[in-house]
């Protein structure tokens, strides 16, 4: 009896949320299976030049019932939102160029409001406490003016994180997942790194920012899915050109040094091929194609003369299983 008064209960609550949430046009929250596997959400598929249908740097690796960041690119409030997910076991940083970054306050201000009440792990090479505290420190006033407002109804833990800084190694072994930062290439960028997220017989990696280089393929080798940074330097050359014919060395020297330290799809689909990876997501388009069949057909042009497994071309909000 006394059950059935708590299932009534349970679902009462659950009817009252969601009508709440559909009043205020807003997304559920997923629903986390602890039987299921891992995966991955693009939550931002861009790079800083602005583009309005991708956000930057941000996916979220989903093992079971756990839900980790890696990275928290622009807008990745509204595609993490998107995907109904208002808490985090932890976020991890590849690096610290401001793509990769800039969205954390605005998601831990999202928990504070969904009510999350704790201090969420965040992990990264050296660096994160710099970067953390700087981020934390420009919302102290607007902290105070939330709990002058609401009281204890808005969460202060939220928004101090707990930060923590390692070198290349596993960062976290907890029930079945393990988690292994390594270095990749991306001079003059250091530390940079990726990870490697080892789950039920599944191996997923998230490629950070890198050129292809033998660190990058160690770090991802045998992954069923690999995350990859892309950039397509074929669609780059009209821009140079143009750029050379003009006289306009900084923007010319602009984009090739931005070429330098990126994964060229064709090496990386070369690489992936030697390195064992069964499928392969691009993220971090560079340059930054609309989301459409076309752009992205040409983005991975050529590559599937050296891959043998799916590519998959990601858009914001894109959800990928190994
Ligand atoms: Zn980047
Ligand atoms: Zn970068």
């Amino acid at each position: 009896m006394r059950k059935k008064t708590c299932l009534s209960f349970v679902a009462i609550v659950m009817v009252v949320s969601t009508a709440f949430a559909v009043a205020q046009g807003r997304p559920q929250a997923r629903a986390l299976d602890p039987d299921a596997g891992i995966s991955v959400i693009l939550l931002g598929t861009g790079v800083p030049i602005p583009n309005p249908q991708r956000g930057t740097a941000c996916t979220a690796v989903i093992a079971g019932d756990r839900v980790f960041l890696v990275d928290t690119g622009r807008n990745c409030v509204v595609t993490l939102d998107q995907a109904g997910i208002f808490d985090l076991d932890a976020i991890f940083y590849t690096h610290y160029h401001s793509d990769h970054f800039i969205g954390l306050g605005e998601i831990l201000l999202n928990f504070g409001v969904a009510g999350i009440d704790r201090s969420i792990p965040v992990l990264g090479p050296p660096g994160a406490v710099e970067v953390v505290e700087g981020i934390i420190a420009t919302y102290r006033l607007d902290l105070q003016y939330r709990i002058t407002h609401h009281g204890e109804k808005f969460s202060e833990a939220v928004m101090n994180p707990t930060v923590t800084e390692h070198e290349p190694g596993v960062v976290l072994d907890e029930d079945g997942l393990k988690v292994t930062m390594f270095p990749v290439c991306h001079e003059p960028i250091e530390p940079a790194v990726g990870y490697r997220f080892e789950y039920r017989d599944r191996i997923v990696v998230i490629s950070g920012d890198t050129r292809v280089c033998p660190d990058y393929a160690a770090g991802a080798e045998g992954a069923d899915l690999l995350v990859s940074e892309a950039e397509n330097a074929a669609m780059f050359n009209p821009g140079l050109a143009l750029a050379r014919a003009a006289g306009n060395t900084r923007q010319f020297e602009m984009i090739q040094e931005g070429m330098e330290y990126h994964a060229e799809t064709l090496a990386l689909a070369q690489m992936a091929q030697e390195a064992g990876v069964k499928k392969l997501a691009l993220t971090h388009l560079f340059p930054s194609i609309p989301p459409t069949d076309a752009a992205e057909a040409a983005f991975i042009q050529g590559m599937s003369d050296y891959f043998d497994g799916p590519i998959i071309v990601g858009r914001d909000g894109m959800e990928v299983a190994p």
